[in-house]
């Protein structure tokens, strides 16, 4: 939805208009708003009181509309806040903007469940024998000023760590600008679901974090293990990009997908070679000519003719993309040797665009810091810690030891506005604002300023981190004298190009042609822990671990809407599943909902079976995300892999997931699946149909039989029933998909599955 005329005039008015703004969103009579947005929850639903008395330029039940930010995460997407009596209530695209360009991925949608969260933080706490208890803004204020202060006098302030959740914008120069006030050391910005041994490879070959792709100059599309079209890179703008190029049918580019499992990019791709984890590396070097036919099928088990006819397509299609995704220990060699392949085909600055590249990946911290930092808490060598928007004692492996080493560290803060757990091992709580509730901004691409802004007054007595920063800071004779401004909001217009006249001009867009200048130099990587290539001996299977396309690395299980949302590859919601392919299951005599023990040399879990074709057959695969202790009422649904993965890390410091095999056997017992899809397959009821491009293009309605697409389909991946064992790595030789009858379909179309 984008706002109307006169919608956007009112929010025009809102935002320059002579109201203020706290007067403006005042709302009466509501303490607990929450509760409206609690999805399929069952507690009472408590309604929300409007203005009793309305500002003059608002009218009762008509919407008002703020330009502001996405912060859910770092690709900075523009938002519309629908606002209507003094509330957000809906949040879409901003179709300006230059990075989403109208849309809203679900967990943007979804961030007005964090908003009116119910178990958010109402207030500041501090840890008293031993509870975290409520206490006042000025007592929670005092201790944190008290501790500053005590670090700093006692030369414990290089012995102080900041950990922000990774975001591009003026914040992050702001806070490293107040740590330095304090003697202190620039702060660590963290995205657990980041894919870094991509990013530092990108940084080597392209001299640019992560580069425009530009889908709609390729004729040809291989992504190793790339999710480009989920959890990978900038997902909104390569999503709306891939939708362009392929709704062009005389120029769309193929997509291959090759990797061990089936993800939404691979289910929208024209082929999926499915070979082992681990083997990646075999295919690039096929495709560069390095390694014989014979000896990369040898290596990925994926069929001789398979990969002669990607060689092929590959060595005869110009302009290609290659997309390689980290993952395993060797993702840093891996991305590079795709990019070299890149490089060699005349692909960069065709279909790879550096120059048009995206910022919100620069300065990244690796999990290797973070693991690293876990070792100095664990000798004693922090004395305060300060965590904002991440939560690292739940998204690094557990093996990492992360949450234990944090018990040894004197003072903990946090800034969470939820509980998580990290929050839950903290001695004082300073709750930030949620982003809808406060000021910031962002430069997702190089000379556009994301702008953000309230749409509302906050929900519970909570307070923007930057404020707190600020007021502490002026509590501080060494650093008072640097904070001459009221708030954050000031310290930004001063900044803003043209001040707060070129703010408020700027403010109903939503963003402004400018730059925040921030630095895109790369942080050095300490030493990392490689792990060894796979040990084929330590399991049966190959384990997967892979980010949750809705919940991610955990920071939306606690929000009904992406819990219920069903995976759109599993289509399973609120349960952690293990997916393994149905040959493999039908050998382990093993039904979708039969539970399994995956077990690693840290930890077993025990979970159900979903059989899913697209999972290579020696490959169990688990999504992170789900199964949280201490993150609220929803989050403790499902389980968390990451319990499991051993703490091995690539050479650019990221978390190898994909490199690691576990004992996967039969527990006993039986569960139902949390499913909305009682079949993948159509039983020949004609829901979609399909039509072959060619035909599509002639314009002729064609007859296929559709025998064609039953043997891609099924060399690909297998039926979900298997009716015989196919040869290793992929036959040429597929078998009938039940429900594919396409005489039973209109002339001309077909059932696509
Ligand atoms: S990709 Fe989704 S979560 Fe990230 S900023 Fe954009 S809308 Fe928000």
């Amino acid at each position: 939805m984008s706002p109307d005329t006169e919608s956007a005039g009112a929010a025009r008015v809102a935002v320059s208009g002579g109201v203020k703004r706290r007067e403006f969103l005042k709302v009466l009579g509501v303490s607990t708003a929450a509760t409206t947005m609690l999805g399929c929850a069952s507690e009472k639903v408590e309604k929300l009181i409007p203005y009793l008395v309305s500002p003059d330029q608002t009218v009762p039940g008509v919407s008002t509309y703020y330009a502001t930010t996405c912060r859910e995460c770092s690709a900075a997407c523009g938002v519309m806040a629908e606002t209507r009596d003094g509330r957000t209530i809906k949040l879409e695209g901003n179709p300006e903007h230059p990075v989403n360009r109208g849309a809203l991925c679900a967990r943007g949608q979804a961030s007005l469940q964090g908003l009116y969260n119910p178990d958010r933080y109402r207030g500041p706490m501090a840890r008293r024998n031993g509870q975290l208890q409520p206490v006042t803004w000025e007592e929670a204020l005092q201790i944190f000023a008290q501790k500053l202060g005590e670090t700093r006098s006692r030369g414990g302030a290089a012995g102080a760590v900041f950990i922000n959740q990774h975001e591009s914008g003026s914040f992050p120069g702001f806070l490293d600008a107040w740590l330095a006030g304090f003697g202190m050391s620039g702060h660590l910005s963290y995205d657990a679901g980041a894919d870094h041994a991509a990013i530092a490879a990108n940084r080597q070959s392209y001299g640019v974090a992560w580069p425009k792709l530009d889908f709609s100059a390729a004729r040809l599309v291989v992504s190793i293990g790339a999710d480009f079209l989920d959890s990978w890179g900038a997902m909104v703008p390569q999503q709306l990009d891939f939708a362009d190029a392929r709704s062009d049918h005389e120029k769309a580019p193929r997509l291959i997908y090759v990797g061990p499992r089936r993800s939404l990019t691979g289910l929208n791709a024209d082929r999926w070679i499915d070979c082992r984890p681990g083997t990646e590396m075999a295919i690039v070097r096929m495709l560069s000519g390095q390694l014989p036919i014979e000896a990369a099928s040898q290596t990925t088990g994926v069929n001789s003719a398979v990969l002669d006819a990607l060689a092929r397509e590959f060595a005869a299609t110009a302009p290609s993309m290659v997309l390689a995704g980290g993952g395993g220990v060797d993702g840093l060699e891996l991305v590079l040797a795709a990019n070299a392949l890149n490089q060699s085909r005349g692909n960069v600055g065709v279909t790879i665009k550096p120059g048009e590249g995206y910022l919100g990946f620069d300065r990244m911290a690796t999990p290797a810091e973070l693991r690293a930092l876990g070792e100095r808490m664990n000798s004693g060598g922090v004395s305060l810690l300060m965590v904002r928007g991440a939560n690292p004692a739940f998204t690094l492996p557990k093996s990492v030891g992360f949450a234990a080493a944090m018990v040894r560290v004197p003072f903990k803060v946090s800034f969470s506005s939820y509980p998580d757990e990290t929050s839950e091992l903290a001695d004082l709580i300073l709750p930030d604002h949620h982003s809808l509730e406060q000021w910031g901004d962002a430069e997702p691409v190089r000379g556009t300023i994301s702008l953000q802004q309230p749409t509302m007054d906050p929900v519970f007595d909570t307070r923007a981190t930057s404020d707190v920063l600020i007021d502490v800071a002026k509590r501080d004779p060494g650093s008072a004298a640097r904070y001459p401004i009221a708030d954050y909001r000031s310290w930004l217009m001063s900044r803003f190009p043209g001040g707060a006249a070129g703010l408020s001009a700027a403010l109903p867009r939503g963003f402004a042609a400018g730059s925040l200048g921030e630095s895109t130099a790369p942080r050095p990587v300490p030493p990392v822990r490689v792990g060894t290539p796979i040990d084929q001996s330590s399991g049966n299977m190959y384990l997967v671990v892979y980010p949750h396309p809705l919940i991610g690395d955990g920071r939306g299980a606690n929000k009904p809407w992406l819990q219920e949302i069903p995976d759109p590859v599993t289509k399973i919601c609120w349960q952690t599943v293990a997916e393994m392919n149905p040959l493999t299951a039908e050998r382990m005599g093993l039904a979708n909902g039969d539970l399994v023990t995956v077990k690693t040399a840290t930890g077993s879990l025990t979970l159900p079976v979903l059989r899913y074709p697209g999972t290579q057959r020696d490959t169990v695969a688990i999504a992170t995300g789900r199964g949280h202790p201490h993150a609220g009422r929803y989050a403790k649904a499902g389980l968390n892999p990451l319990e499991i993965l051993p703490a091995i890390e690539d050479r650019a410091g990221g978390v190898a997931f994909v490199s690691t095999k576990a004992n996967v056997t039969k527990a006993g017992g039986h569960v139902l699946l949390v499913t909305t899809e009682g079949s993948a397959r159509q039983h020949g009821r004609g829901i979609g149909q399909a039509i072959a491009l060619a035909d599509l293009r002639a314009g002729r309605p064609g007859h296929d039989t559709g025998a064609s697409h039953v043997t891609e389909v099924a060399q690909n991946g297998g039926p979900e029933t298997p009716q015989g064992e196919r040869p290793a790595g992929g036959a040429e030789h597929g078998e009938e998909m039940p429900g594919d009858a396409p005489h039973q379909f209109l002339p001309g179309l077909r059932s696509p599955v």
